[in-house]
């Protein structure tokens, strides 16, 4: 079987839409670590901060504002992690992310000024993930991105304020949808496994206990592999315009 990622035969531009810190690494972040190491540009747009990702090991003073300026400094030395050339944050309100149309232009306007040729992002309708409810704002981030890359962002009928300011229609060539039950497409990261769990380390506030959170991610290897010979994938449903 041929692998997807060999199949560019260019280096590509690619944009991570997503809504919190740690959905990158979480998501795709293996997959993000092969991308980085064979040469494509990468760059993150999270659109909240992250602010109300409070949990059992959160200290008792933590306060959503210091919360919010510490997973900035997370996200970034994850992301430094990964290869990624970039970090932005758009800092809607955590937990909050709604679909509407003004996301959607601030989504239209990055797809235009950035011109990536690949935009990942994740299922809005994963709804019951492997871990329970999947959390709200990554069906809004998902739904929000793929409404933005079509048709709105190839297309100059769509937020003709856009246009007039100077963005010219961009559609990607790809889109990758992490974090789905509907793949069509699966990378071997086997080897990138490694970095994605130092990367995913740096989310300290997120994580909880360290050597728990290690056991689960290195125990999270195909069923057709072992704890001692591991294989590990990471599965997307890939859609192109060409
Ligand atoms: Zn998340």
């Amino acid at each position: 079987m041929t692998d997807p990622i060999d199949l560019w035969e260019t280096q590509q531009k690619i944009l991570v839409i997503l809504a919190h810190p740690d959905d990158p690494e979480f998501f795709c972040g293996a997959t993000l670590a092969r991308w980085a190491r064979a040469g494509h540009e990468i760059s993150y747009y999270l659109l909240t901060c992250g602010d109300k990702g409070f949990n059992d090991s959160t200290a008792a003073d933590m306060t959503p504002e210091a919360l919010c300026a510490l997973r900035h400094v997370e996200q970034r030395e994850a992301a430094s992690v990964i290869g990624a050339k970039a970090v932005h944050f758009l800092d809607r309100e955590d937990g909050y992310l709604v679909p509407d149309l003004d996301l959607r232009r601030e989504v239209v306007r990055l797809i235009r000024s950035q011109k990536p040729t690949v935009v990942v992002t994740c299922d809005p309708q994963n709804l019951f993930a492997t871990y329970g409810i999947n959390h709200p704002d990554h069906r809004a981030a998902g739904q929000v991105v793929l409404d933005a890359v079509f048709p709105a962002a190839g297309n100059k009928a769509y937020f003709p304020e856009l246009l007039a300011a100077g963005f010219e229609p961009h559609t990607p060539k790809e889109v990758w949808v992490s974090l789905t039950q509907q793949p069509n497409t699966t990378v071997d990261v086997t080897e990138t496994w490694p970095i994605k769990l130092e990367a995913l380390l740096h989310h300290q506030s997120q994580i909880g206990d360290v050597e728990k959170f290690k056991a689960r991610m290195i125990s999270s290897h195909t069923e057709d592999s072992t704890d001692e010979n591991p294989r590990y994938e990471e599965k997307f449903r890939v859609v192109k315009y060409t």
